[in-house]
């Protein structure tokens, strides 16, 4: 993610070779869809677990866990940071879905540890209106995935917050770490 609360230059419709990005992605979905089979699944995730996690793109949440289609739910955001919006998804995939479980999974070199919230301030001056939002920016990872499992086990829409489990995934290695709760 940038830094700055500027838009790069030429940043939008990037064009691939032939046609944008997207178009590449909706090509690459006329494959999928070719090869798909219906797995005749429902929507209650296999292994009652869901994963909150950043939106990096260097992590493959899937890959990195030996998941499989239908096993969990995913949810993502800048920073994997556990805000109202996911508490809303966490408590519609317990209530709704049928899991129980939780992992919450941020990593090395996140875009959140060079930003401050001074980058709302930056969008107000820039856009003449300040963000509802917190950036959640952080300086010490480990610290930021303790505060992230202690706004999970202290949600009162949660039914269960037994098994919380918070990570942090190192992006050259490809290993978790898991963080103490304490
Ligand atoms: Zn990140």
């Amino acid at each position: 993610m940038t830094t700055s609360a500027a838009v790069p230059a030429g940043s939008e419709g990037a064009i691939t070779g032939k046609g944008t990005v997207t178009d590449r992605l909706v090509e690459a979905n006329g494959r999928y869809a070719a090869a798909f089979t219906d797995p005749g699944m429902d929507a209650h995730p296999v292994l009652h677990v869901a994963v909150v996690a950043c939106m990096d793109a260097r992590l493959d949440l899937h890959a990195a866990l030996g998941l499989e289609l239908g096993d969990c739910h995913t949810i993502r955001n800048a920073g994997g940071v556990v805000t109202d919006d996911v508490i809303r998804s966490l408590t519609i995939s317990q209530r709704a879905l049928g899991t129980r479980s939780i992992v919450l999974i941020h990593h090395t070199g996140c875009g959140l540890e060079s930003l401050t919230e001074e980058f709302r301030h930056e969008l107000e001056m820039e856009v003449g209106q300040r963000p509802a939002w917190a950036v959640e920016s952080f300086r010490d990872v480990d610290q930021d995935v303790r505060q992230s499992m202690q706004r999970v086990r202290t949600s009162p829409f949660l039914v269960h917050t037994d098994d919380v489990r918070g990570f942090v995934f190192d992006v050259r290695s490809g290993l978790l770490r898991e963080v103490d709760p304490a």
